[in-house]
């Protein structure tokens, strides 16, 4: 009979130590109770009794110091065998002492301490072994082998008592085995809710970007909350996209047979008559289900939600995050439980998503310039890198568009530099709206010089790239008038190395600005200067071009 009834029981919740522990308890505390009432009644087996207690508390506390001194299997199976010790010492009171309070007690307080401390399963295996010994001890009596019974309840013979008394022990077992099993399966769930929301977090933990939080939420919510679907929302700007969709099958989805790449707009109106609910204190609103006049957008993105809950993630001014899961129908109870689970995974999801937001900003601090909000000095390094090894590793050509804001420094002079800066804003909001349409990259150089990098450009579309900024840059009037002369140089055209390509857009912006500025040059557009001759020689070797580079060597004649 072991007390260790796999998975089941609240062996895994409870200790063994402190299981048996506490039933040594129960059995000091059941022969002190015994006794006192045996001394009571002057009952004439008094000193019987009190050596056969001493014998049975002698040998169940030895069975019990196993768990003290080995293995926990061990331990277990000495468990229950002081649990059948128990059960020969309440029949031998029965059969010694008859029908009387404390001894009839004696076996039901024995099987409840057995139920509750040990498991439902060995309580009804302790009820079946008293069973037989009440049976063995009736058919030893009546054959001789065993004295008669003490004292019998008036009028009542041996089979009507063990009737009466079989009855009570399994009414006693199997009412507290079932409230015993009710209580442990709501403590099992309530360890499972713990355990699913630890591996969440530990899953979170990992997440660095906002979309991955919102995908493992709603993924939770349908593997562990039950959740029949679970839609992450981010409202901005009066309009709403749907960041994540998971369902039961484990497959992300989107509304219907929609099935575009997440994130996109579902809503350009972010209003919802259940997203704007009131909030529990634990940051829920409950529906029950959605109407398609108040929610219209809504109720066509989930349209058989029955039971849904909403939270928030995040309500920052200017973006909302909110979760929304449909529920299963199910009894009250577990429901509670279910959105007592989700309000605490939305706090940590909450955590979580603010440590990617922080993130992604921190990112972006540290890749764009504060002043002008272009990629800085060191996105462009790193995309000039990119670039170059793309070049090297598959014949990609990339061009560069060197340009420097003319006499700046008279504007910061004349005007102050509040204006001079103002200039530099809008000078940088010019090239990146003409670089976004040749897929290009503006980034800060350094001062008043911007670079841009068209990835697959040639000379040619860098050159007109620069002239369509320097036009467009003629209708800035506000702070101040402003021009500025650009330098173009293109990889292979010019030169197959980065450096090389710098020094090129340099020499000619240089040439630009000595030859009236408001002027747009390519490299090797005019007789290079001393100083720009001796460039890399990557530079001064007419590279190859991209298709010789592909096309085989012809064979010299
Ligand atoms: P050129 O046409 O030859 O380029 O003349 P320039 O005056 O533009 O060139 P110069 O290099 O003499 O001056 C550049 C000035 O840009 C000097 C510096 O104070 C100013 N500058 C650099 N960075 C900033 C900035 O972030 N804000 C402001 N307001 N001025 C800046
Ligand atoms: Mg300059
Ligand atoms: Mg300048």
């Amino acid at each position: 009979m072991s007390p260790a009834a796999k998975g089941t029981s609240g062996v895994e919740i409870v200790p063994l130590a402190d299981r048996v522990a506490a039933m040594v308890g129960f059995r000091v505390l059941y022969l002190v109770v015994l006794h006192a009432m045996l001394l009571a009644l002057h009952l004439p087996q008094v000193r019987a009794v009190l050596v056969a207690s001493a014998a049975y508390l002698a040998v169940t506390s030895l069975l019990s110091l196993a768990v003290r001194v080995t293995s926990t299997p061990v331990a277990a199976r000495a468990f229950g065998v002081a649990l059948l010790v128990d059960g020969l010492f309440v029949t031998y009171l029965r059969e010694t002492l008859g029908h009387r309070a404390g001894v009839d007690i004696g076996p039901l307080a024995l099987l409840v301490a057995v139920v509750l401390l040990a498991s439902f399963r060995t309580g009804i295996k302790v009820a079946l072994w008293l069973s037989v010994l009440f049976l063995v001890a009736l058919r030893s009596q009546e054959t001789g082998l065993l004295p008669p019974a003490a004292v019998l309840p008036g009028g009542l013979d041996g089979e009507q008592r063990l009737v009466i008394d079989l009855l009570s022990l399994w009414l006693v077992t199997i009412t507290t085995a079932a409230a015993a099993a009710a209580a442990e399966r709501e403590l099992r769930r309530r360890r499972y809710d713990a355990e699913a929301l630890a591996r969440f977090a530990e899953r979170l933990h990992l997440a660095t970007r906002v979309e991955e939080v919102a995908g493992h939420l709603a993924g939770f919510a349908v593997e562990s909350i039950g959740a029949t679907r679970a839609v992450v929302l981010r409202t901005v700007g009066g309009s709403v996209q749907l960041v994540a969709d998971v369902t039961p099958d484990g497959r992300g989805r989107a509304a219907g047979a929609d099935r575009r790449r997440l994130p996109f707009v579902v809503a350009d109106a972010g209003t919802s008559a259940l997203l704007d609910l009131p909030r529990s204190v634990d940051n829920l609103a409950l529906a029950l289900r959605l109407d398609p006049e108040r929610d219209p957008w809504l109720s066509a993105l989930l349209p058989d939600a029955r039971r849904i809950a909403v939270a928030d993630i995040t309500d920052a001014p200017g973006e909302r995050i909110v979760l929304v899961i449909a529920l299963r129908g199910r009894g009250d109870r577990t429901e509670n439980r279910a959105l007592e689970t989700f309000a605490q995974a939305t706090a940590t999801a909450s955590l979580a998503w603010s440590r990617a937001d922080l993130l992604v900003a921190a990112e972006r601090r540290a890749s764009t310039d504060g002043l002008t909000g272009l990629a800085n000095r060191r996105t462009f390094d790193d995309l000039l890198a990119r670039l170059h090894e793309g070049w090297t590793t598959s014949g990609t050509p990339y061009a560069l568009v060197l340009t420097d804001v003319d006499k700046f420094k008279s504007v910061n002079d004349r005007y102050g530099h509040q204006a001079g800066d103002e200039v530099l804003q809008i000078v940088a909001r010019v090239l990146m709206e003409h670089a976004g349409a040749f897929g290009a990259t503006a980034a800060r150089y350094g001062g008043e010089e911007f670079g841009v990098l068209l990835p697959g450009g040639t000379a040619d579309e860098a050159m007109a790239l620069a002239e369509k900024v320097r036009l467009a840059l003629h209708g800035v009037t506000e702070p101040v008038p402003v021009t500025s002369s650009f330098g173009v140089a293109a990889v292979p055209e010019h030169c197959t190395e980065p450096a090389a390509l710098v020094h090129a857009s340099d020499a000619a912006l240089i040439h630009a600005k000595n030859t009236g500025r408001d002027r747009v040059v390519a490299a090797g557009d005019y007789a290079m200067p001393a100083g720009a001759a001796a460039a890399p020689p990557a530079a001064a070797v007419p590279p190859p071009r991209r298709r010789d580079l592909r096309a085989p060597a012809a064979p010299e004649s």
